[in-house]
C-alpha cells in the first residue's frame, strides 16, 4: 500500500532528475563566497523578487529570523498575526536572540489583520514603549492568498509611519501560481511573484515546500540588509561550505516545480470538493495547497488514527490539515476521500485527546 502523506509539502523527496543536477553541480566554498552554484541562485532569486541582493539560508525560520534582526534592533518591536508563522512557531526566536519585542494582533479566516488594529498597534516616540520598527506579513497563510488590495494597504499603512516591512512567503509561489491564474505560463507566475514581492522591503522564500527541493530558503532585499543578514546568518551557525549541492535542487525546482503547483491546487481542491458532503466535518478553506477541515464531536484524533492504518497521513486536532504536493496523485485523494467516508458512515466512537500541530 503506498503511502499518501497529507502532513506537509516539506515531506517530498528529490526527484530522480533533481538528485542529477545535485550530483552535476559546481560548488565552492560559500563562506567564502565562491560556490559558484549559490551565487547564481541567490541573484536569480534576486532578480524574481526584484531585490538587490538574496542569501540563501538552511531553513525559513533561519531566514525570517535573520531579516528580523536584520531590521530590527535590540529594543524595537515587529507587528504581527497571533497565528503568524514568526510569531507564534519559530522558538521565539526575535525575542530569544535579537531582543526584538513582537506586537502579535489577531487575525481574521484570511490571516489579515484589522488595518486599524495595526495603526493602533504602531507606538510614537516615547520612552514608554518599544520602537516600532517592522511589519510581518505571510502569503500565502494557511494556504490562504492574500488579496492585493490587502498587501499595498497594510504596507502602505506601516511606510506612513516609517516601519519597514518583511514577507514571510514560505509558500509565496503557490500564492503566485494562484495568482497567476490556470492558464499562466511560468512567466506569468514569476511576473505574478514579483508584483506580490514588491510591496515589501523583504521576502522569504522556501524551496523546500511545495517547490519540492530537500533544503533551503532564500532571503531577498536591499544590498545593505542582506549584508547584515548574512551576520547574523554567521552568528546562528548558518553559514555553509559546499552548498551549490542544495542550491542546484533549488534551481531545478524554479525550473521544473514551479508551474506543476497547479496540480496540488487542483487536488487540493478536489480533495474539498470530495469531503464537502460528508456530515461530520465541514470544509474550512482551501485556495491553494492546503484544505482545512473541521471535525464535529472531538472526532478529529480518531479518524486521523483511522486514516494512518489505511496508509494516509494528515495533521490536527480539531481542524484537520491535508496538504498536497509532488508525491500525492490523484489515486491518493481518491482513497482519502473513501477513506473519511467509510469513517463517518461506520459511526465510530467518540474520542479521545491528542496533540495539536502547527503549521509546519
Ligand atoms: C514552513 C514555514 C516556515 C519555516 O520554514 P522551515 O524551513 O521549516 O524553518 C516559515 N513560515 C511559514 C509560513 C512556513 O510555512
Amino acid at each position: 500500500m503506498t503511502l499518501v502523506d497529507l502532513r506537509s509539502d516539506t515531506v517530498t523527496r528529490p526527484t530522480p532528475a533533481m538528485r542529477e543536477a545535485m550530483a552535476r553541480a559546481e560548488v565552492g566554498d560559500d563562506v567564502f563566497g565562491d560556490d559558484p552554484t549559490v551565487l547564481a541562485l541567490q541573484a536569480r532569486m534576486a532578480a524574481l523578487t526584484g531585490k538587490e541582493a538574496a542569501l540563501f539560508m538552511p531553513s525559513g525560520t533561519q531566514s525570517n529570523l535573520c531579516a528580523m534582526l536584520a531590521h530590527c534592533e535590540r529594543g524595537d518591536e515587529y507587528i504581527v498575526g497571533q497565528l503568524a508563522h514568526t510569531y507564534r512557531y519559530e522558538g521565539g526566536g526575535a525575542a530569544v536572540l535579537g531582543s526584538i519585542q513582537p506586537q502579535p494582533l489577531s487575525q481574521d479566516a484570511r490571516g489579515q489583520m484589522d488595518l486599524a488594529d495595526i495603526a493602533a498597534a504602531i507606538k510614537p516616540d516615547d520612552p514608554h514603549f518599544a520602537r516600532s520598527r517592522l511589519l510581518c506579513l505571510e502569503n500565502t497563510w494557511n494556504g490562504r492568498v492574500m488579496p492585493h488590495q490587502y498587501l499595498a494597504e497594510a504596507t502602505a499603512l506601516a511606510r506612513r509611519h516609517g516601519l519597514s516591512c518583511h514577507l514571510d512567503g514560505a509558500r509565496v509561489f503557490n500564492a503566485a501560481v494562484a495568482d497567476a491564474g490556470p492558464d499562466a505560463a511560468i512567466g506569468d507566475v514569476f511576473a505574478a511573484l514579483a508584483r506580490i514581492t514588491a510591496y515589501f522591503d523583504s521576502v522569504s522564500v522556501c524551496f523546500s515546500k511545495g517547490l519540492g527541493a530537500p533544503v533551503g530558503s532564500m532571503l531577498c532585499g536591499s544590498a545593505a540588509l542582506i549584508a547584515r543578514a548574512m551576520r547574523v546568518r554567521k552568528m546562528v551557525g548558518g553559514g555553509m561550505r559546499q552548498v551549490g549541492l542544495l542550491a542546484a535542487a533549488a534551481d531545478h525546482a524554479l525550473d521544473h516545480h514551479v508551474e506543476r503547483m497547479r496540480e496540488d491546487h487542483g487536488l487540493a481542491a478536489s480533495l474539498a470538493e470530495g469531503l464537502a458532503g460528508i456530515a461530520g466535518l465541514k470544509v474550512r478553506s482551501v485556495d491553494t495547497n492546503i484544505v482545512f477541515v473541521d471535525v464535529a464531536d472531538g472526532r478529529g484524533p480518531d479518524l486521523l488514527a483511522h486514516l494512518k492504518a489505511q496508509g494516509i497521513l494528515a495533521t490536527g486536532l480539531i481542524g484537520l490539515r491535508f496538504v498536497t504536493h509532488l508525491d500525492v496523485d490523484a489515486e491518493g485523494i481518491r482513497r482519502t476521500v473513501a477513506a473519511v467516508r467509510e469513517f463517518f458512515a461506520a459511526g465510530a466512537p467518540v474520542a479521545a485527546t491528542g496533540r495539536a500541530a502547527g503549521p509546519y
